[in-house]
């Protein structure tokens, strides 16, 4: 019932120039399909050119990392929700733990990221995910809860529909150390019910939630076979084409 999402989080790599050549070669790998649905998400300065080598008619969508919460102004270095609608983003990765820790955005930020992306028609892919310390002392549902509450605040059932959640415990982003299917999985079901009860059933039972922390070729087939986890949000091995090509395979 849920449309797989596979989503590549490129973070700060890659050139305008070797955004054309990974598309160039990724479209040999991966066939356009229904079954599933692909997100590349390079840096603000790739995205033009990603948007013209895929082309008018592709299937594969545009996502960017990150947004202002503001629509314009004196916000110096900052890019708006309208900017990256108007280069053809669909998707916009709000609240990665990359931006939690190394750029010290809160939760009040990314509650204002997420209706700023929201208000200009973006579907914002939500990241939350407890540290390595906040698992081990027992708080991984607790500081979930407090970034779904500040994340999804006063949202209404129409916006909901376009919010899709990962799930990246931030121990296992960039690590080689991914969580186990029964971990992601324990997390995924009390995310879904935590929305389920705040809002409808129905809300949570089409609400994608996503898988993130070293997603391989290897160990995707692992996380997508899952029934709690929809897809899955891919930072190192996005980077390869060969490698996030075998991952869409593993979600069709
Ligand atoms: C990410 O950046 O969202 C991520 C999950 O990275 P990696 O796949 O490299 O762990």
């Amino acid at each position: 019932m849920r449309t797989p999402l596979i989503v590549g989080n490129w973070k700060m790599n890659k050139t305008a120039s070797e955004g054309r050549a990974f598309v160039r070669d990724f479209q040999q790998l991966v066939e356009p399909s229904t079954d599933v649905e692909v997100v590349l998400a390079p840096p603000f300065t790739a995205l033009e050119s990603v948007r013209s080598s895929l082309g008018a008619t592709s299937r594969i969508m545009l996502g960017a990392q990150n947004l202002h919460w503001e629509q314009q102004g004196a916000f110096t270095g900052e890019i708006s929700g309208s900017m990256l609608l108007d280069l053809g983003c669909r998707y916009v990765i709000v609240g990665h733990s990359e931006r939690r820790t190394l750029f010290w955005e809160r939760n009040e930020d990314v509650q204002k990221k997420v209706r700023a992306a929201l208000a200009c028609g973006l579907r914002p892919i939500l990241c939350v995910g407890e540290s390595l310390t906040e698992r081990e002392t027992g708080q991984t549902e607790r500081i979930i809860d407090e970034q779904l509450s500040a994340g999804l605040d006063q949202l209404t059932d129409a916006n909901l529909k376009t919010v899709t959640i990962a799930y990246e415990p931030v121990w296992a982003i960039g690590t080689g150390r991914a969580a186990t299917t029964v971990q992601a999985g324990d997390v995924h079901r009390s995310i879904r019910a935590f929305v389920a009860n705040r809002w409808k059933d129905a809300a949570a039972a089409t609400m994608r939630i996503l898988y993130g922390g070293s997603v391989t070729a290897q160990n995707a087939a692992s996380f997508l076979e899952s029934p709690d986890i929809d897809g899955a949000l891919v930072g190192g091995a996005c980077l390869n084409p060969d490698s996030f090509a075998k991952i869409i395979a593993a979600a069709n």
